[in-house]
């Protein structure tokens, strides 16, 4: 049986356990852990401070990662998508973005194997619902990316394959893994979700200072529910008075998501709409303009209607960006997210 160690995902305690089982003195851990977290390395035999008879077990006893990279797709515009296979042969999708006027660098990353939600424009949805992502797994998608791009990860979103928040467990282990080893700070990582009413109050219990951004993509409780069905469980009203009581609590600022699609939700009056309803809400708003798919239904706006959107939002006051789209060339923009292998 190849049932060996995952060391990717482990705190420092738990490397300093293992690493006392197996016949090693305790400060062994703490090398290992800063070439998994801080220098990404792409194997054992790398770990050059570390005794060969370290090395040895290690390899006689661990993998670095349970997950493999199995596609890698460059974009015209520098993005990468990565397909990660999981060890039960299911698939992921993780996408790193660089952007040439910052030091930035995002990754995107899935929680979910497929997703439940069905939201109506989303290629995620039309894969369904497999399985949770285990916080490992959710973690050595970062450490796979660094690991072959030789970069540092600056920032992560929670907007790939899945709702994060469905995964709230694994979410949180993962985030606090970000945080404390690969040394990521609270505030440039960002969970988006679909708008799950019990998670975002369970949230605004932690202490968990990093974005939240919602998903709204519609003015009021009828045209949202014709597009993702969790409106019709988590009424539009609710959840934004519950999106108050997170701002209150945790004095954090959400971020309102909403993609753009021609003739469904991108008219003056839905701008209006949308300005009156967050007009009390700690937020700023991010436009996203709808990215086709080859089954999709809807169409982009024109850049005239996209402008004049967010024009009626600034002028109620809001803070208001228009979402760079990345790597549509290779089907990694938001949305798009569908683990195909390439035949
Ligand atoms: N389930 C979570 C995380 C997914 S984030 C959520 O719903 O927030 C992915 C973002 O891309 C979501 O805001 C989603 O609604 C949006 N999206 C889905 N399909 C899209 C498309 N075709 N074009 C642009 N954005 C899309």
């Amino acid at each position: 049986m190849d049932e060996k160690v995952t060391l990717v995902g482990k705190s420092l305690e738990e490397l300093e356990l293992f690493m006392l089982e197996n016949g090693q003195s305790k400060f062994r851990a703490k090398q290992v852990y800063n070439w998994l977290y801080l220098k990404s390395v792409r194997d054992i035999d790398s770990m050059t401070d570390l005794p060969l008879s370290s090395r040895e077990m290690l390899k006689d006893k661990t993998q670095l990662c349970s997950i493999k990279i199995k596609d890698k797709q460059v974009s015209k515009d520098g993005t990468i998508k990565y397909l990660f296979e999981h060890k039960d042969g299911t698939y992921a999708e993780a996408v790193l973005m660089r952007f040439d006027n910052r030091a930035n660098l995002t990754a995107c990353i899935s929680t979910q194997v497929g997703c439940p939600m069905g939201c109506s424009f989303c290629a995620t949805a039309k894969l369904g619902f497999t399985r949770n992502l285990q916080s490992d797994e959710i973690i050595q998608q970062i450490f796979l990316i660094q690991a072959d791009t030789g970069l540092k990860v600056t920032n992560i979103v929670y907007m790939g394959q899945g709702e994060p928040l469905l995964n709230f467990d694994n979410l949180i282990a993962s985030i606090k893994i970000f945080r404390e080893q690969f040394q990521i700070g609270a505030r440039r990582i960002t969970v988006s979700t679909c708008g799950l009413i019990p998670q975002i109050n369970k949230l605004a219990e932690l202490d968990f200072q990093s974005t939240l951004a919602i998903s709204l993509h519609a003015p009021n409780q009828e045209k949202r529910q014709s597009i993702m069905p969790v409106a019709k469980k988590y009424k539009f009203n609710d959840l934004l008075s519950t999106l108050k009581d997170y701002t209150n609590t945790t004095g954090r600022r959400v971020t309102i998501e909403y993609v753009l699609m021609k003739g469904v939700n991108d008219s003056v009056e839905d701008a209006k709409q949308l300005a009156i309803a967050i007009s009390k809400l700690k937020s700023n708003v991010n436009l996203i303009v709808y990215n086709q798919n080859e089954k999709s239904e809807y169409k982009k706006p024109t850049k005239e209607t996209i402008q004049k959107f967010k024009y009626i939002l600034e002028a109620s006051g809001k803070k208001v960006t228009i979402r760079l789209e990345r790597g549509a060339d290779i089907d990694a923009a938001c949305g798009q997210l569908s683990a195909k292998m390439k035949q």
